[in-house]
């Protein structure tokens, strides 16, 4: 891995996203909450939409806005700090991961063949499963933690435009070696399209590895707070415009919206000290449940007992990141047991914010799903998934201490 001396990753992180001064010198950007632009005569109108030099520079909030744009070079410049060509990417915004995701993957695997991660978050998998049969992709799935499993399916299906894989994967923590599978895509003449939702820019670089796209659910670490549901998605803009990619979201709609870009390139400000903090602590609170009588088995990747610690360590940078999942030895019950009695930690769904959020897939979000369905996905009874916050790690420790 190369490194960088100036500027850090913590000033990227602050500076990336920044533009021009507005006509107030405000220190904090405006958020452009507006609809449309004014345009000052007919042929600056007639000259942005024709992409023209001298034309407004803003048509529509739908296709593109000051306030989104800040947030798209924000992640951009932290997603490509170690390519070699920085300049030659660009970021996109969106209204959620999900549209981020399914915007990202129907303009680059058009009627093509798509090689998928069995383990993804759900609603990804669901679109994979469901909604792309039906816009002419075909899709098959592999786990991808195994190399050798990807090229398999590679030769299985030599039309594959499309390898998509998160980089930590749901619940079991899995990695993914992106190196070497950004080499077998660049041999077959298909895509690597990398949700680094799990992971951030802070841990895990795809771009740098070799994949071709980056994608996020930035409602989650990016954003930090809890406050907003958003996504994006980071390429080099040629293959962005090679692809479509910017007309799909136009037309399909699932552009950022101002106010909710504003609150997410706020959260990147911080990103680095807070995933320094969540690596921290998930660090120590994986070490002392491994010791603790009633948990059977803790998934962190920062564990030498975690099954691709070397892979991990080779993948990922300051750490391991805020992610936990563990197997209590009294299944069923048991987790019910710990969700009723945690009080710091909060009971609910989604990841990434400044607290600890705790859930339990087997009651909660998986409660209605198919027992086959659940144990190909590594969702038993007793496992707990933590979302390990920024407070005083000693004090999630007695939360989970008392509760257990
Ligand atoms: C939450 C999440 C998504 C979906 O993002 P939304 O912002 O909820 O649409 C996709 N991938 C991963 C890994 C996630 O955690």
């Amino acid at each position: 891995m190369k490194t960088k001396t100036k500027p850090t990753f913590a000033s990227a992180a602050i500076h990336g996203g920044k533009g021009k001064p507005d006509q107030y010198g405000a220190h904090t950007s405006p958020i452009y909450q507006t609809s449309t632009f004014v345009f000052k005569d007919v042929e600056s109108g007639a000259k942005a939409f024709q992409h023209e030099e001298g034309g407004a520079s803003h048509i529509y909030s739908r296709i593109g806005n000051p306030t989104v744009e800040e947030l798209e070079r924000a992640i951009c410049a932290l997603e490509t700090y170690y390519v070699d060509e920085p300049e030659a990417y660009t970021g996109m915004a969106f209204g959620s991961g999900m549209a981020a995701i399914s915007t990202g993957i129907i303009s680059l695997a058009k009627e093509g063949h798509i090689i998928a991660q069995n383990d993804l978050y759900g609603c990804t998998s669901q679109f994979l499963k469901e909604e792309a049969p039906g816009m002419g992709m075909s899709v098959s799935f592999v786990d991808t933690s195994d190399v050798f499993l990807v090229e398999l399916e590679l030769k299985k299906h030599p039309e594959t435009k499309l390898i998509y894989l998160e980089s930590v994967a749901n619940p079991t923590l899995k990695i993914s070696d992106i190196r070497a599978i950004a080499q077998l895509a660049e041999n077959h003449g298909a895509l690597l399209m990398v949700d680094n939702t799990f992971a951030t820019p802070y841990h895990i670089q795809p771009l740098e590895l070799g994949a071709h796209v980056v994608v996020h659910s930035t409602t989650k670490y990016l954003g930090g707070h809890g406050s907003i549901v958003g996504g994006a998605l980071v390429a080099r803009k040629e293959l962005l415009e090679e692809k479509g990619t910017f007309l799909y979201r136009k037309n399909l709609g699932g552009i950022a919206g101002p106010m909710d870009a504003w609150l997410t390139t706020n959260g990147i400000k911080t990103l680095p000290l807070r995933m320094k903090q969540h690596n921290e602590n998930a660090m120590e609170i994986a070490r002392w449940l491994e010791n603790h009588p009633k948990v059977d088995h803790v998934f962190y990747p920062g564990l030498d007992s975690h099954p691709q610690h070397k892979l991990a360590s080779s993948v990922m940078r300051n750490g391991f990141g805020g992610m936990i999942s563990f197997e209590l030895t009294g299944g069923y019950q048991a987790g019910v047991s710990l969700m009723n009695k945690v009080e710091l930690c909060t009971l609910a769904v989604s990841l990434g914010s400044v607290d600890t959020l705790i859930q339990h897939p087997a009651s909660m979000t998986h409660a209605v799903v198919d027992e086959e369905i659940k144990k190909a996905a590594g969702i038993t009874e007793g496992l707990v998934r933590l979302s390990v916050g920024i407070e005083g790690v000693e004090d999630i420790i007695t939360d989970l201490e008392q509760a257990l």
